[in-house]
């Protein structure tokens, strides 16, 4: 619709014609422009505390606030993981002195005795990796990781009794390491390799964790969040069990649909595009996730790593991190979409503001723009045509690997509480803006 959007003390106050607008004391003029609720980024590596050499706090929300997210939910992969309760209040203690938008932290939900207390300290929702790393001791290092099925239900059981959502980095142990050894013995560690590992089998991996967990989903009546899908497999399966009306979402990553999904992306960048490979096909399926709402969230997985860290992937890609810098891009990416016709203005604001607000128990605070709401908006230029680069990346790390990639599409404006924290390109919000959302 076109109106003016009115704020005051931070919430929306005012929608309607400008005829009938009641006086402000300052504007922000949008005319020609898209006004969008601000993202929610459910699944950000803000790297803080433990591995600041990658990013921190303010670097992540920097690179957020200039991509139009206004809220960055972070990940327990951080050091000392976030297992306990003290660890989890350590973390929103340093995000409140360091970040410019609004924010909270999915803990890690491994230690059943330490669940409830975590929900009681205001997380949104629990994370477990269905994974033991078996060539390196990071980003899934011990202490966050469950495989044993055993151990996954007991986590299942304690976080189903707090009501909030679990999300899950599916992945079936036993059959990843049988297939690794396959490519150890031939003596193939290159990027190529890991690719084809991950996805072997039509990607065996993920469809048999998915089922698993779907199985204990059902058992236990936890709200299951399933992360990274990427399979039309999972699809078939999260599909199903929507249909039985029973509590299960989805996340696609922007990884699957404008990166690893390209076979040529993982020949010339190697360890800078992995993450995942996600045959041309299999992300096709995603896109009809998207349209027939089988998937219900994008979650950035911002998970940036230093150049040296990504370089000793070229000889083995065992060796180093998976994932790339992401948050400062995505909304740019989708919106090119947009432009395209590959999706609607409004499914893509169903992804990544509306149902994130609703999977993680922030609506009607977040996610909207209705009177009552907070002024967290994001002003879009459809027709802004930019070249993402490496200079212009505000993640500590200094790169991206949509680098050289041509958008049509960008957001312009970021306010968080009807704070201006970004104003043409320009990061103008401050450490210390950013304020700690718990469940509504
Ligand atoms: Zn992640």
């Amino acid at each position: 619709m076109e109106a003016d959007i009115g704020i005051e003390k931070g919430k929306i106050a005012f929608l309607g014609s400008s005829a009938t607008a009641p006086k402000s004391s300052k504007v922000v003029d949008a005319k020609g422009k898209v006004v969008i609720p601000g993202l929610i980024d459910t699944h950000t590596h803000h790297r803080d505390p433990g591995f600041t050499h990658k990013e921190d706090l303010t670097t992540a929300t920097q690179a957020a606030a200039a991509g139009g997210v206004t809220l960055s939910i972070g990940m327990p992969n951080v050091n000392p993981p976030t297992t306990s309760v003290d660890r989890f209040k350590n973390v929103i203690e340093i995000s409140k002195k360091k970040a410019l938008v609004d924010f909270n932290h999915n803990p890690s939900g491994t230690v059943p005795e330490e669940i409830p207390g975590l929900a009681e300290a205001g997380c949104l929702a629990f994370k477990i990796f269905m994974v033991k790393d078996t060539g390196r001791d990071y980003p899934h290092m011990p202490g966050i990781g469950l495989h044993h099925h055993g151990d996954l239900f007991r986590s299942f059981e304690a976080v189903a009794k707090t009501g909030l959502p679990l999300m899950v980095h599916p992945h079936d142990q036993d059959l990843m390491e049988m297939i690794e050894q396959r490519y150890w013995q031939r003596g193939d560690r290159s990027p190529q390799a890991y690719a084809k590992a991950y996805r072997e089998f039509d990607g065996i991996i993920w469809d048999t964790a998915i089922a698993t967990i779907l199985r204990f989903q059902k058992a236990t009546g936890v709200k299951l969040h399933i992360l990274h899908m990427s399979t039309p497999g999972a699809l078939e399966m999260v599909r199903r069990a929507k249909g039985e009306g029973r509590p299960v979402t989805c996340e696609v990553n922007p990884w699957a649909l404008f990166l690893g999904n390209s076979w040529e992306n993982i020949e010339k960048l190697g360890p800078y595009c992995l993450g995942f490979w996600v045959p041309e096909g299999h992300a096709e399926a995603l896109w009809e996730g998207i349209r027939d709402g089988t998937i219900d969230v994008v979650g950035s997985d911002h998970a940036p790593h230093t150049k040296e860290e990504k370089e000793i992937g070229w000889k083995d890609m065992w060796k180093s991190p998976g994932g790339e810098p992401q948050i400062q891009d995505y909304l740019r990416l989708f919106l090119t979409e947009v432009n395209q016709g590959r999706l609607t203005l409004d499914r893509l604001v169903w992804l990544t503001s509306y149902r994130p607000a609703h999977v993680f128990g922030l609506y009607p605070r977040k996610g909207v723009i209705q009177i009552g709401s907070d002024a967290d908006l994001v002003i879009v230029d459809m027709r802004k045509e930019e070249t993402i680069q490496n200079e212009t990346t505000l993640t500590k790390v200094g790169w991206t690997p949509y680098h050289g990639r041509k958008v049509k599409g960008a957001p312009v404006t970021t306010l968080v509480r009807g704070k201006v924290v970004m104003e043409n390109g320009n990061v103008v919000g401050k450490p210390g803006d950013g304020q700690f959302i718990p469940p509504v």
